[in-house]
């Protein structure tokens, strides 16, 4: 039986999958098992930061799965050590809870932030206010967080406590805010709402509002964290840093992990028992991370990424069909004047390259250490299609 066909029989058919089966990938391009190659502007959804099996995260990941590839949070590894320590010096944080993806992690960031406050004002200050169009998972209190009607079906009744305000509307925001309020949950950029950016008044003044109540800030960079943005926080184009920050997808180059960073004033709130992951701070993980973030953070990196994407952006300010382009860094929507975003994606798989779309929007999330000759191949095959 072919792999599709055992897909049909034995997956849950809860994705829509193009019809390529992936095969083999190496720097930034993969191929399926007919030997046919495609350029990677996804990343996997922006996990493989890396690109495709670089090497020495290769070697990292594999020298420790030879090593020792789990432990159990009963005892200590060098190997999470030493990615904690990473993580929250170069993110200025000062502890990190591991986990195994973004919903994890934004869980771990809803139960710190209700923690935080009943511990300080006791019971009834559990509310977390988030945006409208906002994504931050499928689990149950991350769906019921997500600020968007269409994932409220079916699943009820979803979890109490969840208000959610209109982006880059202050007063909306506001008049939200009342007793029962101990966080407000934001992406910098809502990425599976469609590439949009926060306008920096915006958060300016969700930063003031909080301040002024002792209200959490969690920020949710599972989609914008690790460089995604050209910086190693979205956050800091901002030049605000929340009280949490979640990272997840690109964290450890495409192997799962989930990470919950908490600042100064919450550091002390998740105390033993009060939460776990048995697989979170796994070492194979964490020796990804730190491969990533080795390079991630080495000299002029994050300028490269900015770089590239401005290189990106040039190209499509020459194509007719473009009629806006919207994100920061290399996490880019591409508004269209008349083709639709999903037939684009379609027509870019025949032709070997490979897109993503975010609402009516096509997507990139290209690897952050694409190559310039990668890029302007990937390029002209989608401005092929466009100006068809
Ligand atoms: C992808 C994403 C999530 C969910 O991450 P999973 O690893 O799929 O659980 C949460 N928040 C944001 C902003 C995301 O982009």
């Amino acid at each position: 039986m072919d792999t599709i066909n055992k897909f049909d029989s034995y997956v849950i058919h809860s994705y829509g999958r193009y019809p390529l089966v992936m095969d083999s990938g190496s720097e930034r391009t993969c191929t399926d098992e007919n030997n046919k190659e495609y350029i990677d502007f996804g990343s996997g959804i922006g996990t493989n930061s890396l690109g495709f099996c670089d090497e020495d995260w290769a070697e990292a990941v594999c020298r420790q799965a030879r090593t020792l590839q789990h432990s159990s949070n009963y005892y200590y590894t060098a190997v999470q050590g030493e990615f904690a320590e990473t993580l929250c010096k170069s993110t200025g944080y000062e502890k990190v809870f591991f986990c195994n993806s973004g919903a994890e992690a934004n869980e771990c960031a809803i139960k710190s932030a209700r923690k935080y406050s009943f511990d300080k004002y006791g019971k009834g200050r559990h509310t977390i206010i988030t945006l409208v169009n906002s994504f931050h998972g499928r689990t149950m209190a991350t769906l019921s967080a997500t600020g968007q009607d269409s994932f409220h079906n079916y699943f009820f009744p979803f979890l109490e406590g969840f208000v959610h305000a209109e982006a880059n509307n202050i007063d909306d925001l506001k008049s939200k805010i009342d007793d029962t309020v101990c966080a407000v949950m934001l992406e910098y950029v809502q990425g599976e709402g469609g590439v949009i950016a926060l306008d920096k008044e915006f958060v300016d003044a969700v930063y003031e509002l909080c301040g002024q109540r002792d209200i959490l800030v969690i920020a949710d960079e599972v989609q914008t964290g690790v460089g995604r943005t050209g910086k190693l926080l979205a956050g800091e184009h901002y030049g605000r840093k929340a009280d949490i920050t979640t990272l997840a997808k690109g964290i450890a180059g495409g192997i799962p992990m989930g990470a919950c960073l908490f600042g100064e004033k919450v550091k002390e709130v998740l105390t033993p028992g009060t939460h776990g992951s048995t697989f979170g701070g796994n070492p194979i993980a964490c020796a990804g991370g730190n491969a990533v973030f080795a390079k991630v953070t080495g000299e002029g990196f994050l300028d490269e990424v900015s770089k590239k994407a401005d290189y990106i952006k040039s190209r499509l300010a020459e194509c007719s069909e473009v009629e806006s382009v919207s994100g920061l860094g290399l996490m880019i929507g591409i508004t269209l004047k008349n083709k639709n975003a999903a037939d684009v994606v379609k027509t870019a798989l025949d032709k070997g390259l490979l897109l993503l779309t975010a609402k009516t929007k096509v997507r990139l999330l290209p690897p952050l250490n694409i190559g310039y000759d990668e890029l302007e191949r990937g390029m002209n095959i989608l401005i092929d299609i466009l100006e068809d």
